[in-house]
């Protein structure tokens, strides 16, 4: 998308956003409140549907949009995790889905009617490993009989609809490890309390994360997703877009506490000038700024060549990589630069602080990229 547009929309995002300031997002962080209101308004504007084509009701804008969007509303100190997913999980279902899914569920996904917000892959005994998920779908007739946990399963109880990664073939009974996983679109406001049950987990962030039991839970068999045993690929699919697109919230992430952190290093005055006259406050903001202008070229670099349909494994990964290191070091300048005042609450920088450490972690964690790199483009051996 040309740079004029994305700078419309950029515009249009930071407007809505400043109708969400520090203090909303303060409340809601104290009483790990889910952001009702802010993810009713971005619906409302359209833009969580910018990844679905028109056809299905979306605004079919693409990636960089959407990349755009997301990085505008971390840069507004806003927390876009309620909301994020609800951009690009439904790609599994656009890429992957039959006709008369689509159809059914895209349009409304695009109008919010539809809250497809919930993946659940992570297992507990499994981590990333996730070919030893244990979850297991057992076909019956025009069923499935589902068993099983996963864990962390954010925003599980705000989505309608979840995809559920399970083995629908034992992982001794097949020849590559990678086979025999099933994606399946559930269907919560059905399943809760008939074989589904969810739990809250209280973490270090507003996540609105959980646990999800399967107890005998029975899914139409027209709810697999494209073909039975080939949904580890179908997951794979879809990681290229969620690592651009975490990396874009990154970049947003990081911009927030640069700018946060030049204003206060300007304001600031202790032995009767501005602190951010000393070049040991300086150096640390001017090198996150560097690192932060770097991430964010790999971003739209990635996001473009995911656009034009061009092999981008490596550059999703480096920029996701790339961008959440360099939220993070932004992330513990800024605290540094705030001194005590960065410990208060009403400052947001401790709760921005705590927010983008996840994205070292999740979707994946660095190490895992960092393996990538070393076997997929280095060609070095396997690790694990
Ligand atoms: C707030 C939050 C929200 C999440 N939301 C979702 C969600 O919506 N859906 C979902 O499915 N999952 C979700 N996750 C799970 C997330 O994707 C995983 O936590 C992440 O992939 C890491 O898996 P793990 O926690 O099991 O760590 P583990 O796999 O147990 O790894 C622990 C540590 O060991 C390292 N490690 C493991 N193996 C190797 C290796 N071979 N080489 C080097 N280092 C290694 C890892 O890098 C990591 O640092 C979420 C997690 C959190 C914390």
């Amino acid at each position: 998308m040309p740079e004029h547009d994305l700078r419309e929309i950029r515009d249009a995002v930071a407007k809505l956003c400043a109708g969400f300031p520090g203090e909303y997002w303060r409340e809601l962080d104290r009483e790990r409140r889910y952001p009702t209101e802010f993810v009713r308004a971005l619906t409302d504007a359209g833009y969580l549907s910018c990844l679905i084509p028109e056809e299905y009701g979306g605004t079919g804008l693409g990636l960089s949009a959407a990349a755009a969007i997301l990085e505008e509303i971390q840069r507004s100190g806003a927390n876009g995790a309620g909301c994020h997913a609800q951009i690009y999980i439904m790609g599994t279902l656009l890429r992957n889905g039959s006709d008369a899914q689509k159809r059914k569920y895209l349009p409304g996904v695009a109008t919010g009617a539809l809250r497809l917000q919930a993946f659940g892959v992570t297992e507990p005994d499994a981590g990333t490993d996730t070919t030893s998920i244990r979850t297991a779908a057992v076909r019956q007739g025009d069923r499935y009989v589902i068993n099983g946990q996963k864990v962390w399963t954010s925003r599980a109880e705000h989505s309608d609809l979840m995809f559920l990664l399970a083995r629908t073939t034992a992982r001794e009974q097949v020849k590559k490890k990678t086979d025999g996983l099933s994606v399946f679109l559930v269907d919560m406001r059905e399943a809760l309390g008939r074989g589904l049950s969810i739990r809250p987990i209280r973490t270090m962030i507003n996540h609105a994360t959980t646990e999800v039991f399967f107890d005998n839970l029975e899914v139409p068999a027209e709810n697999l997703i494209g073909v039975e045993g080939r949904g580890f690929r179908y997951i794979l699919d879809g990681m290229n877009a969620e690592r651009i697109l975490i990396g874009a919230e990154c970049v947003g992430d990081a911009r927030w506490f640069i700018a946060k952190a030049t204003a206060y290093a300007g304001e600031r005055r202790v032995f009767g000038r501005p602190i951010g006259q000393n070049q040991g406050v300086q150096f640390p903001i001017a090198r996150a700024y560097m690192a932060c202008e770097a991430a964010a070229l790999m971003v739209e670099r990635a996001a473009q060549l995911y656009e034009n349909g061009q092999p981008c494994g490596k550059e999703a990964n480096m920029a996701k990589q790339l961008a959440s290191e360099a939220s993070w070091q932004a992330a513990d300048m800024c605290l540094q630069t705030h001194g005590g005042f960065g410990f208060a609450e009403e400052y947001d920088v401790e709760r921005k602080f705590r927010e983008t450490r996840l994205y070292q972690i999740a979707p994946i964690s660095t190490n895992l990229v960092l393996s990538y790199i070393a076997e997929h483009v280095l060609g070095l051996p396997r690790s694990y």
